[in-house]
């Protein structure tokens, strides 16, 4: 049995302001966990943490800011004793033609989906080894498939499936890993790209989504209920008509 088995557990999400983060946080609260929401957007996290009620914390950070990973990974110690999850949600997917134009667009999405989520990672590991923990990475079904316009994305997913498969290796049996692996889901994630004819085609493809970040969230509180010597260690799912 593990040191904190059968207490209350706690689950760091970052990106917790909108779309699955938040959906995430709602799901593992009602689940029973303590959560620390983590995003750059504080009214959006302040907010969530309020109607989530006294077990919830916000804690500003940007995962390409190691500091305010260090800061916020001294918070859940000290507040919430520990994280027994790292949900590594934060990400942005800024897609359009391949143009160097678009290099400030790559270099975001490189340090905010590969090394955001390996830095929170390894902030937040000596937390996760201790009395048994789980690491949860959000990639992408463009994280096993590439298309002509979401080359870096794509890059960034499929540099996640290959890190987490390595750590899976290197973690086991302490800390288990899972890799998620969503098609479209209906949430704000379109609205940031910068090409403008890129944005108004996704954005037409977002808008008729009918998978709802809640659903994805229910995936992600499914597998962390498991067992502690059953993982999943990786869940691929589209809307039913996504080709
Ligand atoms: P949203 O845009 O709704 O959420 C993205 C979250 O990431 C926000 O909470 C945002 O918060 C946070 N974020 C972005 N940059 C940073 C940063 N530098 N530091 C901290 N937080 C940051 O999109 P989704 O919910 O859809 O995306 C969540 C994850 O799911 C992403 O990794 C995405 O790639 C993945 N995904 C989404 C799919 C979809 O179709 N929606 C499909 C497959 C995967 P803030 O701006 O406040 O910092």
């Amino acid at each position: 049995m593990s040191a904190r088995e059968g207490t209350v557990r706690t689950a760091v999400i970052t990106g917790a302001s909108s779309g699955i983060g938040a959906a995430t946080a709602r799901a593992l609260h009602a689940a029973g966990y303590r959560v620390a929401l983590l995003a750059r957007r504080g009214d959006r996290i302040d907010a969530l943490a309020a109607e989530l009620g006294d077990d919830a914390i916000a804690i500003v950070a940007d995962v390409t800011d190691r500091d305010s990973l260090v800061a916020a990974a001294q918070r859940v110690q000290d507040e919430l004793g520990g994280a027994d999850v790292l949900v590594n949600n934060a990400g942005i997917m800024l897609l359009g033609p391949f143009a160097s134009e678009r290099r400030e667009d790559y270099r975001a999405m490189v340090e905010t989906n590969l090394l955001g989520a390996i830095t929170a990672t390894e902030v937040f590991l000596g937390q996760l080894e201790d009395g048994g923990g789980d690491l949860v990475n959000l990639s992408s079904v463009a994280g096993r498939t590439a298309r002509a316009t979401n080359g870096v994305y794509a890059a960034t997913k499929w540099g996640m499936n290959g890190w987490s498969e390595s750590l899976r290796q290197a973690l086991l049996p302490d800390v288990r890993v899972t890799l998620i692996e969503p098609g479209v889901v209906d949430t704000e994630l379109p609205t940031h790209i910068t090409d403008d004819a890129t944005r108004q085609a996704v954005q037409e493809s977002y808008d008729a989504a009918r998978v709802k970040p809640e659903e994805i969230a229910e995936v992600i509180a499914f597998v962390l209920s498991r067992p502690r010597h059953l993982v999943i260690n990786e869940v691929l799912l589209r809307p039913a008509d996504q080709a």
